[in-house]
């Protein structure tokens, strides 16, 4: 469970809200059962020490659990989608260690999102990356950015090590063979940012941007995949590559 306050002196944190109903009504847990809780990243056994459908508090048993974070924080841009196509990128994508999710209105995203919708799907995709996240046993839960389009996209880039554009057209050579693999350029340590087409793709003109501003074509291998596999994909490719065995 992720605490929305830090851990009171004695070791002790409350846990209330829909996480305290989860608790006691479904799980049906007890006193002195055991929980993990994650406060600020990092995650620890607590036993429960008082029980309430509002609010249930628990205590430290332990230290700091040893983290499971992809040492490469990879934030996937994802094209929007039709559907609930986002859903699935991020409800897997946190289970396979992505860091944060940014939907881009691409040209060819067929689907818009008003104000009023984006704050709707935003808080629903946000509810999905905890739920995923608990399941992962993750300490941290990937953050779902506002809707960006290309150039806000672009102006955020500078903040990450190395920018990445899933392009199957740019990433082959005159023969059709893919030539820029995904993990050329992916390090220990890196703040990555990669963006990935929706059903249609990335228009040519979006590539040139993406590419003036410094994103790296990457190929995702000989097959089209589908917008939802493309991200879900890389990730596993990255976690597979630098945290394998
Ligand atoms: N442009 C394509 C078309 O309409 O035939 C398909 C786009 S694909 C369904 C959606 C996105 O997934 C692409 O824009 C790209 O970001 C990513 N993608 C899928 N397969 C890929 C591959 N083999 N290499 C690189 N990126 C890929």
């Amino acid at each position: 469970y992720f605490l929305e306050e830090a851990f009171q002196s004695g070791n002790t944190a409350l846990i209330a809200g829909e996480d305290a109903r989860h608790i006691e009504k479904v799980m049906r847990m007890q006193i002195g059962d055991r929980v993990i809780a994650v406060s600020a990243g990092e995650a620890f056994e607590c036993e429960i020490i008082s029980l309430g459908s509002d609010a249930v508090t628990v205590r430290k048993s332990g230290g700091a659990l040893p983290g499971n974070e992809m040492p490469v924080q990879v934030t996937i841009a994802a094209g929007l989608p039709k559907g609930d196509k986002l859903d699935l990128i991020v409800q897997k994508g946190t289970e396979l260690g992505m860091h944060a999710l940014i939907p881009v209105a691409a040209e060819r995203s067929i689907v818009r999102w008003d104000k009023q919708k984006s704050e709707k799907k935003i808080g629903r995709l946000q509810k999905i990356a905890k739920e995923a996240a608990e399941q992962s046993h993750r300490s941290v839960v990937p953050e779902i950015g506002g809707m960006l389009d290309l150039e806000g996209l672009i102006a955020r880039s500078a903040e990450y090590d190395l920018l990445l554009m899933a392009d199957e057209e740019s990433a082959k050579d005159r023969s059709g063979r893919p030539i820029a693999g995904l993990m050329e350029n992916v390090y220990h340590g890196q703040k990555v940012l990669a963006v990935f087409g929706p059903e249609g793709g990335i228009s040519r003109e979006e590539a040139e941007k993406l590419r003036r501003a410094g994103f790296i074509p990457a190929s995702l291998g000989p097959r089209i995949l589908r917008a939802e596999t493309a991200p879900l994909y890389a990730l596993a490719a990255i976690s597979s590559e630098i945290e394998g065995k």
